[in-house]
């Protein structure tokens, strides 16, 4: 497996990894109904969102009220949703990102309080070798608890062994096409203030984190 980094250039504001925690991931919703499918990084609105490893885009959509979401096969590790992103991204479908491109920015749903990156893991890559075999979306309402796919996996310990990597030293998209907000966009993750914090690269983000 490649040595995943975090995908965010900063830690996250809450505890991902507290079960007691409504960000981690098998908390209740619906008074039990379901399942969180995935760990809330809470960051500020407009970071970055980073590629956890090399991949390719397989989806951009809309999620959930909303916030958009990012689905990238990264081989070796499986295909990762960042999901309640902000609507305007970086990449577009079967587009090549590197291990630390920012993708897009954090977002926030409508009516949230706080803004975070909605992150679910499915470790099972051979959906897409042999996509006739079995149904490839990821949401599926009919799995109760987590209504996703079978191969949902817990990220919780891979994301706590991956590295806080800083700011970006890429943005994914190589626009061929003029796009002035996506070069809006870029101007803006080039001149936000991200520089703070300066997570050592050799610690794993628990560490960065009181
Ligand atoms: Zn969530």
């Amino acid at each position: 497996m490649p040595q995943p980094i975090f995908p965010l250039p900063v830690p996250p504001l809450d505890p991902f990894w507290d079960k007691t925690s409504q960000t981690s991931i098998n908390y209740q919703r619906d008074g039990g109904k379901r399942r969180h499918a995935g760990v809330d990084l809470v960051a500020n609105t407009g970071t970055p969102v980073l590629a956890m490893a090399d991949g390719v885009v397989l989806q951009v959509a809309e999620f959930y009220q909303g916030t958009w979401a990012i689905v990238v096969l990264h081989p070796g590790l499986g295909t990762v949703r960042y999901g309640e992103v902000d609507r305007q991204v970086l990449v577009r479908p079967d587009q090549a990102v590197h291990q630390g491109d920012a993708i897009g920015i954090v977002g926030k749903r409508k009516g949230s309080e706080r803004a975070m990156l909605h992150l679910e893991w499915y470790a099972d890559f051979r959906h897409f070798d042999t996509p006739s075999e079995g149904d490839p979306r990821l949401s599926q309402k009919q799995n109760r608890p987590y209504e996703r796919r079978s191969d949902l996996a817990d990220p919780t310990n891979m994301l706590r062994r991956s590295p806080v990597q800083g700011w970006p030293h890429n943005i994914a998209a190589q626009s061929t096409t003029a796009d002035p907000a996506r070069d809006r966009l870029v101007h803006l993750l080039k001149t936000l203030p991200f520089s703070s914090g300066k997570p050592d690269q050799n610690d794993p983000c628990l560490n960065e984190v009181k």
